[in-house]
């Protein structure tokens, strides 16, 4: 099967196992997984942040940094189409018992205006108090678009001049990263924390990474704990993650790369509608005409070939490491096929 469904599919290679296996541990929740420590470590340095948390998913890194941001009737500004409110379960409302405003952005991506307009009057009763801003880069709804670095430091403004902090989900920031050429600790200083994701294209089996300075870290620390989230020999899952990090990053040019490959062969085909622009390793697209996305992904699956229809027009793919060049050229002649 070529599985197409996630990049959360992947499994550990050869290389990363062996690490895993040789990983040195203990107990993390006392602080002595040197693992654990040194994939914190390298991920805060990576963005030139002053510390960082390790985490089994990337729900809870984005829940605590909301709960450490927040107050319970605070209000988190972000785009409807953003994975904190659409995919955590209502975390922000369970977890952190704060209100959201949804804004209608460009596949995914606000504008430091459409933020500004957002922010409630503090001296009116009525309303929440704004405190958090969140972006996401890329934009998994969005069909993995990306921000222009401008536009995040413009949103960066409006939220210093508005006491708002600002939180990244980045679950694909190395993505975005990549296909921007962007500088890594560019978003250090831009950002209050963030979230990244080592278990999505990267390929590590498990495990999230929250960044930010020292005092925000030690709050996000003990909210962990709350959630259930101190594991004890973390450092052999840590030692995968760690692996994707130092391993894996500069490879996501591949799957952009493969990304683009398909949907050049499928704006080719009648039943296509169209394809969100595909900056990064995501295709969404619609379809119409002769099938439905069920029916398009069933016919593809006969083929080997795994897709999600996410609504009935709408076909997900995403490019992973465990997609080969020959694994797209098989793809892409099942699609002349249809
Ligand atoms: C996958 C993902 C997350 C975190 O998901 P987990 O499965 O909890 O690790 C967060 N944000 C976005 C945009 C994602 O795609």
């Amino acid at each position: 099967m070529i599985d197409f469904r996630s990049d959360t599919l992947t499994k550990p290679t050869p290389g990363m196992l062996n690490a895993m296996h040789n990983a040195v541990v203990g107990d993390d929740v006392f602080g002595e997984d040197p693992t654990v420590n040194e994939l914190e470590k390298t991920s805060a340095s990576y963005f030139g942040m002053e510390a960082g948390l390790f985490c089994p998913s990337g729900t809870m890194t984005n829940q605590i940094a909301i709960k450490c941001h927040t107050k319970p009737g605070d209000e988190v500004i972000c785009d409807s189409l953003s994975h904190i409110y659409l995919y955590e379960g209502g975390g922000i409302a369970v977890n952190s018992l704060a209100s959201v405003k949804l804004i209608k952005g460009n596949n995914g991506r606000l504008t430091a205006p459409q933020v500004h307009e957002a922010v409630n009057n503090t001296l009116d009763i009525h309303r929440p108090i704004s405190k958090l801003v969140s972006l996401e880069n890329t934009a998994n709804r969005g069909g993995g678009s990306c921000y222009e670095f401008a536009d995040i430091q413009s949103i960066r403004e409006v939220c210093l001049s508005n006491n708002l902090k600002l939180h990244l989900d980045g679950a694909r920031l190395f993505n975005a990263l990549i296909a921007k050429k962007d500088n890594p600790l560019e978003y250090g200083k831009t950002f209050d924390s963030i979230s990244i994701c080592l278990s999505k294209g990267l390929g590590a089996p498990i495990g999230s990474v929250l960044l930010g300075n020292t005092e925000f870290i030690k709050q996000a620390r003990r909210v962990r704990k709350v959630l259930g989230g101190g594991m004890r020999q973390a450092g052999y899952i840590a030692a995968g993650a760690l692996y994707a990090l130092t391993n894996h990053v500069e490879r996501l040019a591949e799957d952009h790369h493969h990304a683009q490959l398909i949907a050049a062969a499928l704006i080719e085909k009648d039943f296509i509608d169209s394809i969100l622009p595909v900056e990064t390793n995501i295709i969404i697209f619609s379809v119409k005409g002769r099938y439905n996305a069920t029916e398009l992904t069933q016919l593809l699956a006969k083929q080997e070939i795994l897709t999600i229809a996410m609504t009935p027009t709408l076909v997900r793919m995403v490019l992973h490491l465990d997609i080969n060049p020959d694994m797209v050229a098989q793809t892409i002649r099942a699609i002349h096929s249809l």
